[in-house]
C-alpha cells in the first residue's frame, strides 16, 4: 500500500523495522534510552552495543528522554544509518495529554530527521505496545502527525512498519480518511 503526499512517498509495510533500509529507523523508547522490552529491544539486538553506548552517552549530556521528544544515534550494525529514539505516552485513558504527546513524538522524529538531512525514514507503531495505546486511536495521530509535518518539510519517503496483520490493517483502512 502506498500513495504520495505533497511529493513524499508514503507506504504500509507488514514487517520488521529492524530489516528496513531507510536512511533512519525510529525507536519506540523509554525515556532511560536503556532500552527495554518490544522494538526497543529488537532494535539493540539486531544493531549491537553501539547503540547503547550511544545512547548512555547521550543520558549523560541531557538526561532522560521526556514524552514527545526525540533523540538521535547510528545505526550500529543495521541496515539503517540512524536509529531515531523518541518516546511514546503511556495511556491512561485518553485524558491525559496522549494524543498530544504521541502527535509530537512523530513531530519531533521527523524534525530530527530534517535537521540530519534523512530523506527516507520508516515508523514502528509508537504506544501500541507495552504502553497501551488504542491501536485505531494511535493510527489516526500517526497519519495525522506526520501528514501535518508533510505540509512544511519534504522528505522522499515514510514507511510504517506494521508488525501484525491485525495493525497493518488498521492503518490501511484510515490512511486514505486522512491523505
Ligand atoms: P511502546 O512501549 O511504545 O508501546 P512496544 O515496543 O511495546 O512500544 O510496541 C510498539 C509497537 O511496535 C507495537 O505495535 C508492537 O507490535 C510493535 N513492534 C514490536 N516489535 C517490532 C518490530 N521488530 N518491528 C516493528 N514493530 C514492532
Amino acid at each position: 500500500m502506498e500513495l504520495t503526499y505533497k511529493g513524499t512517498k508514503i507506504k504500509l509495510i507488514l514487517g520488521d523495522i529492524t530489516k528496513e533500509d531507510t536512511e533512519a529507523i525510529v525507536n519506540a523508547a523509554n525515556s532511560s534510552l536503556l532500552g527495554g522490552g518490544g522494538v526497543d529491544g529488537a532494535i539493540h539486538k539486531a544493531g549491537g552495543p553501539k547503540i547503547l553506548e550511544e545512547c548512555k552517552e547521550i543520558r549523560k549530556r541531557q538526561g532522560k528522554c521526556p514524552t514527545g521528544e526525540a533523540v538521535i544515534t547510528t545505526g550500529g550494525n543495521l541496515k539503517a544509518k540512524y536509529v531515531i529514539h523518541t518516546v511514546g505516552p503511556v495511556w491512561k485513558g485518553g485524558n491525559n495529554n496522549e494524543p498530544k504527546l504521541l502527535a509530537n513524538a512523530y513531530k519531533n522524529s521527523l524534525k530530527l530527521a530534517h535537521k540530519y538531512n534523512i530523506k527516507t525514514i520508516a515508523f514502528p507503531s509508537i504506544s501500541t505496545g507495552v504502553y497501551g495505546y488504542p491501536k485505531e486511536k494511535a493510527c489516526i495521530v500517526a497519519l495525522n502527525a506526520v501528514k501535518e509535518m508533510l505540509d512544511k518539510l519534504n522528505f522522499e519517503e515514510i514507511r510504517f512498519i506494521l508488525f501484525s496483520k491485525y495493525d497493518f490493517d488498521i492503518y490501511k483502512k484510515t490512511i486514505n480518511q486522512i491523505y
